[in-house]
């Protein structure tokens, strides 16, 4: 009897697989674009374009250091 209730709880969260990854959850992943991380996230703030805050936090610095490094390297512009 418990055999069987635990098959049917694995049939039905098989049975959602799908539409967590066709269904409207679908459209909020979206990959991480620090550099050189591969993870995806799901989209819960508009702003939000990292895996995690820590990521954010190093792909800013990055960012900030290249266009400061670039301001400091093209003197004649
Ligand atoms: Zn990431």
């Amino acid at each position: 009897m418990a055999k069987s209730a635990d098959s049917r709880a694995a049939a039905l969260s098989t049975a959602g697989l799908p539409r967590l990854l066709t269904g409207d959850m679908r459209p909020q992943l979206r990959a991480c674009l620090a550099p050189g991380c591969v993870f995806s996230y799901v989209k819960q703030h508009p702003r939000r374009a990292w895996c995690s805050a820590g990521r954010g936090d190093r792909a800013r610095v990055a960012r900030h250091y290249q266009r400061h490094l670039v301001a400091k390297t093209d003197p004649e512009s």
